[in-house]
């Protein structure tokens, strides 16, 4: 049982559902769990009412639909999907899609929670939310990936919306399928709704910058935790663990930033090489190979976790629950800086910190592509497009005022960067919470 800041015992956990839930080293640990567990620990270090804390450790809203699509040998297949808009104190909810068969009510809860603290922390006017499809993506045709997500956003016609919940790209959704959103959406309720969505296409309102934009801000917070702890990042090595869209930006601007990538992995495996891998060489060859590192020739294969391969920077960029107790104590980087949601577990995250190792928390490193993500819905607003310098300019100053922030509130009230993060963004609800009041 956890304790609530007064003390209290608080009764409730996150609202799972049905779901499974299971303790570290017994299978992988309920994210929504993890994510309530770093709620409650960083609460006690936040003055607030009772019943703001019981507010905020509830989803707000979660909704659950089926998607049945036509296949394109003409059977009928029906995928659960599933949104949560974890809370909107701040504003409308703002969160990715993901089409993955691991995706469950546990994970899209947990991924809605730390969307809210990291728009709160960047001090952006937005909830959090996530959704996703139990699917299987990698053997659908176009034309079935089209007809799923143009029904998924029918499915959540009055869940989706430019004033209440925007969804963005995330694990296996793209650009494309936004433009097939805002498509959609904008069919059904007959008005062009740029702002529904973003991640579009640059035609269709998308903003400059975007599908870079979450690997750069990781980048930047790196470079900054690297700068903290007076290290030159010109004689920094690192590893980026996934090569997708944040992963392959991530090592891109760490190589333009001086850093030697000497490792990278995928889902195929792992490859490294001390001397460096040249990443934009990298970046052609997976593009002559259907997005894959594996045979990469100009680096070795990485028979093991490649997240404790020798390295000053690490990048866990893939998955979450990628740290864990078994392999937190061989990681050797100084620095991880979070590219993915969740990759650490509670109990990695104490073992790094006993190991003195400084961890950029997700909720502030990744958060370049929602602070974009932003970027986009104020153009579409506006009806106005920023130039990429003003883009990448605005977003630089975000992620170092971010950082800056975290390592105040963390300094201030002695506990680790992911604990100082989720102050700030506990104070900020907290503060909107009580500014709003309690309806009716
Ligand atoms: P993506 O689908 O573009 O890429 C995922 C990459 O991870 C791929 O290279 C894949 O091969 C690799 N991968 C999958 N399983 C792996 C494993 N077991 N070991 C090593 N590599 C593995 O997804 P993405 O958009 O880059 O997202 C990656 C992570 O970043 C996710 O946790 C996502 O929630 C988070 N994130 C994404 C964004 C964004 O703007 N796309 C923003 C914030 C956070």
């Amino acid at each position: 049982m956890t304790a609530t800041p007064d003390g209290t015992p608080a009764t409730h956990t996150p609202d799972l559902g049905s779901q499974p839930r299971t303790k570290e080293g017994q299978g992988p640990p309920s994210l929504a769990e993890m994510a309530h567990q770093q709620f409650v620990k960083a609460s006690k270090y936040v003055n607030l009412e009772p019943w703001i804390v019981e507010h905020l450790s509830h989803p707000k809203r979660t909704t659950i639909a089926s998607v049945p699509v036509r296949m394109d040998d003409g059977s009928v297949k029906a995928f659960t999907a599933y949104r949560c808009q974890y809370s909107d104190a701040l504003g409308p909810t703002k969160g990715g899609i993901r089409y993955h068969p691991d995706v469950s009510l546990d994970e899209v809860i947990a991924l809605a929670a730390w969307m809210t603290w990291k728009c709160a922390v960047a001090g952006l006017p937005y909830g959090g939310a996530k959704g996703g499809v139990v699917c299987d993506p990698r053997g659908f045709s176009k034309g079935e990936l089209e007809r799923l997500t143009r029904r998924l956003t029918v499915e959540f016609i009055n869940v989706f919306g430019p004033e209440t919940d925007i969804p963005a790209p995330d694990v296996n959704t793209t650009s494309e399928m936004m433009g097939w959103i805002y498509d959609t959406y904008s069919m059904v309720k007959g008005y062009h709704a740029a702002g529904v969505v973003t991640g579009k296409p640059l035609t269709l309102g998308g903003s400059l910058g975007r599908p870079e934009s979450t690997g750069r801000g990781v980048v930047d917070t790196a470079v900054a935790a690297a700068e903290h702890l007076k290290l030159d990042p010109q004689r920094l090595t690192a590893v980026v663990q996934g090569f997708g869209k944040v992963g392959s930006y991530a090592a891109l601007f760490l190589q333009q930033k001086g850093v030697r990538v000497v490792g990278v992995s995928d889902v195929t495996g792992a490859i490294y090489n001390e001397k460096g891998i040249d990443v934009p060489k990298l970046i052609e060859y997976t593009k002559r190979n259907g997005g894959l590192i594996r045979g990469y020739p100009e680096a070795k294969a990485w028979g093991t976790d490649i997240l404790t391969a020798p390295c000053d920077i690490l990048v866990p960029a893939a998955l979450e629950n990628q740290i864990t107790a078994q392999n937190a104590k061989e990681i050797q980087a100084r620095i991880v800086a979070e590219g993915a949601n969740g990759p650490t577990t509670v109990k990695a995250d104490d073992i790094l910190h006993k190991n003195n190792v400084f961890v950029v928390p997700d909720i502030v490193a990744n958060s370049g592509g929602v602070v974009v993500s932003y970027f986009e819905w104020v153009q579409n607003a506006n009806k106005f497009a920023w130039t990429e310098d003003i883009v990448n300019q605005r977003l630089a100053d975000t992620m170092r005022t971010s950082f800056r922030n975290t390592v105040r509130a963390s300094e201030s009230k002695g506990v680790d960067m992911r604990t100082g993060a989720y102050i700030l963004a506990l104070e900020r609800c907290g503060e909107a919470i009580r500014a709003r009041g309690l309806f009716p």
